[in-house]
């Protein structure tokens, strides 16, 4: 099948999307604003150029991390979910968990309370044109220490909001190992929300065992090393503990491959680990949800028959209700196409 006729046809396939942060949605005119409201001049070329240019993990936190500084108020989210609402309807995503990390909004003076009206609104008003769902995981990130992180998960708690189920742990790997964030995530899951965390995506499969062990992860973000470790395999395969794959986000960091080929996120899904399909940060990886899928079928060789797997998968993985997973997992199946 040629890429074309795939991507038409896929993308009238109702599917969701799991590992996804807010803050790499904007688009390059989106970028363009920011920059010219942050600093009252227009970005030249040069500055857009290398704001994309990275060749590992660090330096593309450090890229995101510029970005998230052209922030000037709590209103410019407003044109961040603006992209997010055309990023979702372009791909036939139904349902979606967005990463919002509010670090660097806090350290800058946002205040949080606001932010979170403002991503309530645009929800809802998204919920009512396209009939999307979106929910929010807070990142309380693995950059700035567990103070800070558990500051963030306070705010969490001491202002309830039904868009936001749960938290994850993103940022530097190397940096900000697991363990050490193991008392937010164990009050966060003993509260009930969801945790999650990206372990495995740079550094080797202790992560992901620590995540699992000591966080309670519900789903690996990445999980790219869990290769490396055959009994971590089959625990997870037996535990059915999910995994968030990001194919092209990890060619690019280079970390750990090179090319979509060398991916084991076929390897995962033969043994029965459930896999979803996941961008990560669409606008620096130049890639959609869409495009992820094609990667799968062209260069990593999931028949079709298994990408309809991989997309009930996003659902399946998902926190959704179990009626919600049932009635989205029959949709798949009726619509899909027959080869
Ligand atoms: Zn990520």
């Amino acid at each position: 099948m040629d890429k074309n006729k795939f991507l038409e046809l896929i993308r009238k396939v109702p599917k969701a999307e799991l590992h996804l942060h807010i803050e790499a949605v904007p688009t390059i005119n989106t970028i363009k604003s920011l920059y010219a409201k942050c600093n009252g001049k227009e970005i030249s070329d040069e500055e857009i150029s290398e704001l994309f240019t990275y060749d590992d993990l660090n330096g593309f936190i450090q890229s995101f991390v510029k970005i998230q500084n052209m922030y000037t108020s709590v209103e410019d989210f407003n044109l961040v979910f603006d992209d997010l609402e055309a990023y979702l309807v372009q791909n036939g995503i139904v349902y979606t968990e967005v990463f919002f990390a509010p670090t660097a909004f806090l350290k800058k003076g946002f205040d949080y309370v606001k932010m979170v009206e403002i991503f309530e609104k645009r929800i809802k008003e998204i919920k009512e044109k396209h009939n999307i769902t979106i929910k929010l995981i807070m990142d309380v990130s693995r950059t700035f220490g567990l103070e800070n992180a558990l500051h963030n998960y306070n705010l969490l708690k001491e202002n309830p909001c039904d868009d936001i189920i749960g938290i994850g742990l993103g940022g530097a790997e190397s940096k900000g190992p697991a363990k050490e964030y193991a008392d937010v995530f164990e009050q966060a899951f003993n509260d009930g929300y969801k945790v999650v965390a990206h372990a495995g995506e740079d550094v080797g499969p202790e992560s992901i065992r620590d995540s699992i062990t000591l966080l309670h992860s519900m789903r690996i973000g990445h999980g790219l090393t869990a290769f490396k470790d055959e009994e971590l395999m089959q625990e997870m395969a037996d535990k059915k503990i999910p995994i968030e794959i990001c194919i092209t986000s990890n060619t690019f960091t280079k970390a750990i491959i090179q090319k979509a080929s060398e991916h084991p996120v076929k390897m995962y899904f033969d043994r029965g680990i459930p896999v979803s399909i996941n961008t990560d940060d669409p606008v620096f990886f130049k890639t959609t949800l869409l495009d992820e899928l094609w990667v799968c079928h062209e260069e990593v060789g999931f028949t079709m028959d298994e990408i309809k797997e991989l997309i009930k998968y996003s659902f399946t993985t998902s926190f959704l209700s179990d009626e919600e997973k049932t009635k989205w997992c029959e949709k798949v199946d009726s619509v899909f196409p027959n080869e």
